[in-house]
């Protein structure tokens, strides 16, 4: 995915749903990101949830005919 175009090779873990939301140190909770990436993730996104973040995305930065929609997963 071109992780490493900008030199970013410290890879940090991050918890796909933050410890603020009670996101356990699961493996399955975390994904491993290159610094930068994950810098910027938590610059637009804090420690908002997903249902937060699909509605920034959708009033901030998608292209206005399409929607994202939150579903959770093997419902
Ligand atoms: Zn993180």
């Amino acid at each position: 995915m071109g992780y490493e175009k900008n030199g970013d090779k410290q890879i940090t873990r991050h918890h796909r749903k933050n410890r603020a939301n009670r996101g356990t140190d699961d493996e399955s909770n975390i994904s491993l990101v290159p610094r930068k990436r994950h810098e910027a993730f938590h610059t637009l996104w804090g420690n908002m949830n997903t249902n937060q973040i699909a509605e920034d995305l959708n009033n901030v930065w998608i292209d206005p005919e399409f929607q994202l929609v939150v579903v959770r997963r093997g419902a």
